[in-house]
């Protein structure tokens, strides 16, 4: 079986922006720039930044209707939805460039975007209409350390994982190929190892940054403490990161297992994921998995799969033992390597519109699987909507995974205790912009009644993950309050002038 069966994905047209026509001059002149939607001018402010930024850049500014500028605004994103319409993309070549146009962009009071491997699926997060778009793809530089690896924001978590293979070596990153370095990083980072080594962020030993004032700053635990700890999940608000230095591991061969249950054994497979989740040992060997269940509203078809990564060669491998002992229809375990395994989990860019949603709870099966039950009713009251693609994704918070954090000397913006977690998302593609509101709707209404009864229960935590979130969620509501007010507090020492608020928007921002 190809993995990317399994993958959640759906094999729908891309969407071809049909937009702008604008010259650079004429943007700099004031015109109004064209969209898929309409027409939208140019500000004053937006002017002022394009034009000083090709005065400087000339070539790394790309215009609407110039070449390259289709690929910078639309195929680099994943979800259709955060395809935009900037006056201007600048792709920066070098740190000093993000340094310069930071300075310009703030000068001009303008509004801009930062775009690192263009994941995250919400419009605004990651791309802008009118405004800037800062594209990093050209800082795709790294340079491999005996323990470390240094990777520009323009690398995706592929590129990274074949980098290392030469030398036998891991770093802590995504599950799925295309992902980017940057926004991944500074969210957290879910990865098959967290259960040993804690999440992306907790391996990241030294960042550059620059920050909304065009200052360059390298933020590591003995220098700018505060800015180390506060990048360690707190997302896009406090400068444009040009650099990550990471730690890496000895994992020469990964074994991994390729699961497939059909809907009888759902009640096993999600027991198997919350025993997973309490799995809380002193010196674990690192194990994770992506844990998927689809279900198809026309046939009436539900399916659940695991992809498990063990590190080292031991057939079948041992971690997911719970699993083995559930009847599969497909079971396939393999000796490889992390990046001939990401190799195959492509997450193909362009293919939907995606709607994310996500709430956090303590592992207990029977309430998931009642959830699970709730959600495939309420996919079929909505079987009519074109495209409909609806899985349900369950990511487990190992006790061991948080302890990471709590015992390196710096911890991190989540602030959670060592205790097991499950977070239950739904993903739900669809194809026409018709429908974004009514998905978004029922979507959130479904996760918010859920995680009410939860919170009956007694069985919730308000933990959000934003990788997992929807744009309606606001992932600061769950970390510690004093987290926040710190962050705060750095943000305000590191941005005066507000630019990561007032002119970056989008992405989950701390707010006042
Ligand atoms: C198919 C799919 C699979 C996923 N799998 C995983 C997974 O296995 N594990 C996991 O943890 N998450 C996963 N995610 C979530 C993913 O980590 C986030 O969407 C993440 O933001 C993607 O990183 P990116 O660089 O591609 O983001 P982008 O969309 O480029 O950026 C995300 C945010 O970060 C900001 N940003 C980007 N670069 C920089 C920078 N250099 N400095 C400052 N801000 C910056 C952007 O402005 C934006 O707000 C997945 C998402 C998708 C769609």
């Amino acid at each position: 079986m190809k993995l990317s069966n399994i993958a959640p994905v759906l094999p729908f047209l891309a969407f071809g922006c049909d937009a702008s026509s604008a010259s650079a001059s004429a943007v700099s002149a004031g015109a109004f720039i064209s969209t898929p939607t309409g027409t939208l001018k140019v500000t004053k402010a937006e002017r002022c930044a394009c034009k000083a930024l090709v005065e400087k850049f000339q070539k790394e500014v790309i215009f609407p209707g110039e070449a390259n500028y289709t690929e910078q605004t639309v195929d680099s994103y994943w979800d259709v939805r955060a395809d935009l319409t900037p006056a201007c993309v600048f792709v920066p070549e070098t740190a000093d460039a993000v340094a310069g146009a930071m300075k310009i962009i703030n000068s001009c009071d303008a509004q801009f975007a930062v775009r690192g491997g263009g994941h995250m699926n919400y419009p605004g997060s990651n791309n802008i209409d009118g405004g800037v778009l800062v594209a990093l793809s050209s800082l795709n530089s790294y340079t491999v350390h005996n323990d470390t690896i240094e990777v520009g924001p323009g690398l995706n978590w592929y590129e990274v994982y074949e980098a290392l293979t030469p030398y036998g070596r891991a770093a802590i990153g995504g599950r799925m190929k295309t992902i980017g370095v940057p926004g991944l990083t500074l969210i957290g980072g879910f990865h098959y190892f967290n259960n040993k080594y804690g999440y992306a962020m907790d391996n990241v030993v030294s960042y550059d940054i620059v920050l909304g004032n065009g200052t360059q700053v390298t933020a590591t635990k003995a220098s700018h403490a505060d800015l180390f700890w506060a990048l360690k999940g707190g997302a896009n608000n406090y400068g444009v990161v040009t650099k990550f230095t990471l730690k890496t591991y000895s994992v020469p061969k990964v074994t991994t297992t390729i699961q497939t249950y059909n809907e009888t054994y759902f009640p096993q497979f999600i027991d198997a994921m919350c025993e997973s989740a309490k799995v809380d040992e002193a010196n674990p060997i690192a194990a994770g998995m992506i844990a998927t269940i689809s279900y198809n509203a026309t046939t009436k078809a539900a399916s659940a799969s695991l992809l498990g990564v063990q590190e080292g060669a031991s057939l079948p491998p041992s971690q997911f033992a719970n699993f083995n002992k559930i009847p599969a229809t497909e079971r396939i375990n393999n000796v490889t390597t992390m990046n001939l395994w990401s190799a195959e989990l492509d997450s193909p860019k362009q293919m939907f519109r995606v709607m994310f949603s996500h709430k956090t709870m303590k592992p207990d099966s029977k309430t998931l699987f009642s959830i699970y039950q709730a959600w495939k009713a309420a996919v079929d009251e909505i079987s009519d909507v074109e495209g409909l693609y609806p899985t349900m994704v369950l990511n487990e918070i190992t006790p061991s995974s948080l302890r990471v954090a709590q015992t390196n000397g710096v911890g991190n913006v989540w602030g959670l205790e060592p205790e097991p977690l499950m977070i239950w998302q739904f993903s739900t593609g669809w194809a026409l912009a018709q429908d974004d509101l009514r998905v978004e709707a029922w979507s959130r209404q479904l996760t918010e009644h859920l995680h009410s009864i939860n919170q009956e229960k007694g069985l919730a935590s308000e933990f959000v993950y934003m990788g997992d979130a929807g744009e309606w969620q606001d992932p600061f509501l769950g970390f510690p309050q004093e987290n926040v007010e710190r962050m705060r507090e750095i943000r305000t020492a590191y941005d005066l002038d507000g630019v990561f608020s007032r002119l970056s928007w989008g992405g989950f921002k701390l707010g006042f």
